[in-house]
């Protein structure tokens, strides 16, 4: 899995393989021409952009050919599945704009017919009850060059079956005890085909059918017959089940026949570099607290990129820039950052904000007046319009836009230099003054009123320009800045504990950061600015009407753009 594919494969028309696949079999009438298909999580966890890649699929290739998308949750072991992983699997699939109407499903609404299904291959002689330990079991499954043996319970009569298995569901034996297995082939080259688990025994209670049952349906068993059930036709799902295949249509062809029959097709998981995919480890992140919860904003859960301001559309359109292909890839998480800079750069607002401050005082600039400038909202989009800033004699500006001592390439301010303050004027450093310390605690300067922005002659050049803010006005708020959560471009290819490779610095935060007043005045939660000269931030839900909180969203440098321009040069 070290092969980097950035691009997916379509064809001429636009199609990725898997909808070429839907298309031939609409065009071929079968299941009377009709397209089904759904996105089956399972509630035990919060949702990752992995599963967005496959629920846009899912949702997307029903829209585009005019079918239809069920929404099942597959609930198929209590121990681990909760409510409120339902409520965040449903808020997140609508969040990208999508819908599963009327079509709600629960793998748990099958379990009587499940139940049945396995009643009758008990009684045909295609199922039985295997008293073995799990070790046991796993011991004689063979490998996939040798064969594996039967179990001594494989033979046992179908009268002993049928009740032992009726049993099982009526809480007569323990957990781990017995479990239900399907009488296939134990020296088939698929060890799937190896008398696969159907039913196991679980006593802890279902969150949404209670202590009706007792023994629960294992995924190869009850995936194909649900979908069946459904009318799915089309079952689309990761490369992993490539080799569950032929299990899913063994299943299957128990219910099915040449009037309806549903198909699995498979596409590449998506894994982003920096990033663990897996739900295991991502709860374990959030269960040890090494996050902050699941939608902190350094997870890969759309809650946590929605939190730290990445939006639907720039999803969407790193998905469909990698695309869908049969190959296992590991994506540049790069490419995710172009495509949310690329759409943030359409949509946000222009603002200024300081994050490291210093003070500067305008010496000749009068004490006690106010001015104000008219700031584009988005220069990209002058319809946005602008939007006031008062400016004044004393103004924050970065800090690292000082130096005193600067090297030759520096054009910001240093003494006896000029520099623009955006959109206002342009002044010339006079000189500092610093602590008991040496730390600089104010920067002078004298403005020059004939470079006023907007007059004749304020087309002056200077090299460069600074934002600021106006220090009696400006409003203290609260940033968040990420970096990569994982120290290593990709965490789940090392041995060892995942947890050692956490990038210790992944959170900074400012408490003192400087806003401009309109800025602060607008800002709801999961607002998008960008913060003049420094990159996209997010109004984060945490803000009160005392204290704003921003989460850095991205940067403005363009890592990605930029390493496409060295390779194609
Ligand atoms: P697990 O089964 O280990 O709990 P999972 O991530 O596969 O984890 P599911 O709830 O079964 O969780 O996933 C729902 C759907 O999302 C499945 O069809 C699965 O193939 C798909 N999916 C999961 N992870 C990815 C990924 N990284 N890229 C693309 N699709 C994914
Ligand atoms: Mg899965």
């Amino acid at each position: 899995m070290t092969e980097i594919i950035e691009e997916g494969i379509v064809n001429e028309g636009g199609l990725n393989f898997v909808e070429q696949e839907i298309k031939d079999d609409l065009a071929a009438g079968k299941n009377g021409g009709r397209l089904s298909t759904r996105f089956p999580p399972e509630p035990n966890g919060y949702l990752h952009i992995g599963h967005a890649k496959a629920f846009i699929m899912d949702f997307g290739a029903a829209e585009k050919f005019g079918g239809t998308c069920n929404l099942r949750f597959d609930d198929t072991n209590p121990q681990k599945e909760d409510m409120e992983y339902v409520n965040s699997i449903m808020r997140d699939i609508h969040w990208l704009g999508y819908d599963w109407g009327d079509r709600l499903y629960y793998a748990s609404d099958y379990f009587p017919q499940l139940f049945d299904l396995a009643i009758r291959l008990i009684k045909e002689g295609k199922a039985y009850v295997d008293e073995q330990t799990s070790e046991e079991i796993a011991r004689q499954k063979g490998t996939p060059t040798v064969p594996g043996t039967n179990s001594p319970y494989r033979d046992r009569p179908i009268e002993e079956n049928l009740d032992l298995f009726i049993r099982m569901n009526k809480g007569e034996f323990d957990e781990g005890s017995m479990v239900l297995r399907a009488k296939i082939d134990m020296a088939n080259s698929n060890m799937h085909f190896r008398d696969p688990i159907m039913y196991r025994i679980i006593k802890t209670p279902h969150w949404r059918t209670g202590t009706d049952w007792k023994v629960y349906p294992m995924y190869d068993y009850a995936h194909g017959q649900s979908d069946y059930f459904e009318g799915v036709t089309h079952s689309i799902c990761t490369l992993e089940f490539v080799p569950h295949r032929p299990l899913y249509e063994y299943f299957v062809k128990e219910l099915a026949d040449e009037s309806y029959c549903p198909r699995q097709i498979e596409f590449n998981r998506l894994n982003l570099t920096y990033t663990v995919m897996s739900k295991r480890k991502l709860l374990q992140l959030v269960k040890e607290n090494l996050v902050n919860g699941w939608d902190d904003p350094r997870m890969p859960t759309l809650c946590g990129l929605r939190r730290r301001g990445y939006t639907p559309s720039a999803i969407k359109d790193f998905i469909n820039r990698i695309g869908y292909t049969k190959y296992e890839a590991l994506n540049h998480i790069e490419l995710l950052e172009h495509a949310v800079r690329e759409d943030l750069n359409k949509t946000a607002t222009r603002v200024s904000a300081v994050v490291n401050p210093v003070k500067l005082i305008l010496t000749n600039y009068p004490e006690g007046v106010e001015e104000t400038f008219e700031m584009d909202n988005n220069p990209e989009n002058l319809e946005e319009g602008k939007h006031p800033m008062p400016f004044t004699r004393e103004l924050w500006i970065e800090r690292e836009d000082f130096m005193e001592n600067p090297p030759k390439k520096f054009f910001r301010l240093s003494p006896d230099k000029e520099v623009r303050l955006k959109g206002a004027y342009i002044i010339k450093c006079t000189g500092l003054k610093k602590n008991e310390n040496g730390e600089i605690e104010e920067i002078y300067a004298e403005y020059d009123p004939d470079t006023r922005s907007g007059l004749p002659g304020s087309d002056r050049k200077v090299k460069g320009t600074l934002h600021w803010v106006s220090v009696p006005h400006a409003v203290n708020v609260e940033v968040r800045d990420y970096d990569r959560l994982f120290a290593v471009e990709n965490p789940s290819a090392e041995e060892g504990d995942f947890r050692e490779l956490l990038n210790p610095d992944s959170l900074k935060i400012r408490t003192n950061v400087m806003l401009e007043p309109w800025a602060a005045e607008q800002s709801k939660p999961e607002d998008h600015f960008q913060f003049t000269r420094l990159g996209y931030y997010t109004v984060d839900p945490d803000s009160t009407s005392e204290k704003l909180v921003f989460n850095k969203t991205i940067g403005l440098k363009d890592t990605w753009a930029k390493e496409q321009k060295k390779a194609s040069k």
